[in-house]
């Protein structure tokens, strides 16, 4: 064992698996749900407790939707969820509501519903299909082989308790956004790929059960519009969910206070709309979005990355959850197929596709949301296309099809378009 593992962690008889997923946010819930569906013994470890608090948007398009539905997840409204129709866009003077798309591919309504419940219900759902959830504890850091450094497994302490090791031949880092465990086997965040930072909080208000999310491009920064939105989300218990983001391209981006911006920016609001410091329920709390693929390789030495970990964040949107669902999946499929080979080498064969797979998923898609992501960083472009967009609703129309990812493979022109634009993309690793 390497310098990365304790001396001689003790081992309780329950602490081997197929697979050790570390984390049980949506991208690792959903990991384990599908490994423990295809028949593996897995262990999926958590700091938290469920339920708990994320810091969140709380928004879910039709391609996080599908993939609730997918798992067999009710999404009805008696069970909580709130529907939306589609994105509110308001920016440069004007307000367009923008229906979501109506394909074959993804249903056509969003949801809302806040990370102490959506969480739950995956980590239960994932408990559900046979994982072995344990809650409370926190994962210290890789066990490695002492020759080849490959991660066969890891350490973490209980609650109040010791450390102890957890063994498997395949560990899933869906740690979220820092990722300690990838950072502890080598993998750091990628400079040269975009990060997003966002705040967000709780206001009581009458629009909170507003039946479209509600996306403001007028940020300002004194007399420069800042590459980043506004969101008000209506979760339809009195509150909504506010906040905002902005992208690293700016200029604005690491001398911001965020704080004072969502401030400044709900100050132009309609004082019956109640976003005062008195309507406030929850603290403003804020974390980074990592975009675009901003950390790789996603298979390292038997380490799979999935979720905001490998940085799948959607650099055009700053949506999260649906890619870190739908890495999970992707990932499950490929650790079961994997490990039914009966050769390591096999087996190393396949895990190493992982990559691949997501490159094909998403690279090109990526690689053009990174071109955007630049391009509206430039001073005066957002403004530019704020503007000459804003009075064209079938242009903002074919963005919220670009910007949402939401196309069919054979679907109308603009479906088309998006998917060429993204299959002609470069797109590396
Ligand atoms: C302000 C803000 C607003 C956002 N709004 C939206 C939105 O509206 N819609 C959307 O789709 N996305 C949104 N996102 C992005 C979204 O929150 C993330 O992309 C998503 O949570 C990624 O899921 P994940 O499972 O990869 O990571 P996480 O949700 O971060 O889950 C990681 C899990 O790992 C656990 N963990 C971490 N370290 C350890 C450890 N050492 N040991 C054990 N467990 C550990 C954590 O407790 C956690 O449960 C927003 C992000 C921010 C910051």
């Amino acid at each position: 064992m390497t310098e990365h593992a304790p001396p001689a962690p003790k081992k309780p008889p329950d602490a081997e698996a197929d697979v050790i997923v570390v984390g049980a946010g949506p991208a690792g819930a959903t990991t384990a749900f599908y490994l423990a569906q295809s028949g593996l013994d897995v262990l999926l470890l958590d700091k938290s407790r469920f339920p708990r608090e994320k810091v969140c948007g709380d928004g879910l398009t039709p391609r996080a939707v599908k993939t609730l539905v997918g798992m067999g997840i009710s999404v009805s409204e008696q069970d909580g969820w709130v529907r939306n129709k589609g994105l509110r866009v308001i920016g440069a003077g004007k307000r367009m509501e923008l229906p979501w798309p109506e394909l074959a591919s993804y249903p056509g309504y969003g949801l809302v519903r806040t990370r102490h419940d959506l969480d739950e219900t995956l980590a239960r759902r994932a408990q559900q299909a046979g994982a072995r959830l344990v809650e409370g504890v926190t994962v210290t850091g890789p066990v490695r082989h002492e020759r080849t450094g490959r991660i066969s497994g890891v350490t973490a302490r209980p609650d109040g308790g010791d450390e102890r090791a957890y063994r498997a031949r395949i560990v899933v880092a869906a740690d979220g956004n820092s990722s300690r465990l990838s950072v502890a086997m080598g993998l750091r965040k990628r400079d040269d790929r975009p990060l997003g930072v966002a705040v967000r909080t709780y206001y009581k208000t009458p629009r909170h059960d507003d039946d479209y999310l509600e996306s403001w491009l007028d940020l300002w920064d004194g007399d420069r519009l800042l590459p980043g939105y506004g969101w008000i989300f209506g979760m339809g218990d009195g509150t909504s969910n506010v906040g905002l983001g902005l992208l690293n391209t700016s200029a604005a981006f690491g001398n911001t206070d965020y704080h004072a911006l969502l401030r400044k920016w709900l100050k132009g609001m309609p004082a019956e709309w109640g976003f005062t410091e008195e309507n406030r329920t929850q603290p403003i709390r804020g974390a980074a979005l990592p975009m675009g693929f901003n950390r790789t390789p996603h298979y390292h030495q038997g380490l799979l990355l999935a979720g905001d970990a490998g940085g799948m964040v959607n650099p055009f949107n700053g949506e999260g959850i649906a890619y870190a669902m739908e890495s999970g999946e992707i990932l499950a499929r490929t650790i079961t197929q994997a490990l039914a080979r009966a050769r390591r080498a096999e087996t190393e064969r396949v895990l190493a596709g992982y990559p691949h797979a997501l490159s094909q998923a998403y690279g090109g898609y990526y690689a053009l949301g990174r071109v955007f992501v630049k391009a509206i960083g430039r001073p005066g472009l957002m403004r530019f296309a704020t503007r000459h967009s804003m009075s064209r609703p079938a242009l903002m129309a074919f963005a919220l099809k670009l910007l949402a990812n939401l196309t069919d493979p054979r679907g109308d022109a603009a479906d088309r378009l998006v998917n060429g634009l993204s299959r002609l993309a470069p797109n590396p690793e």
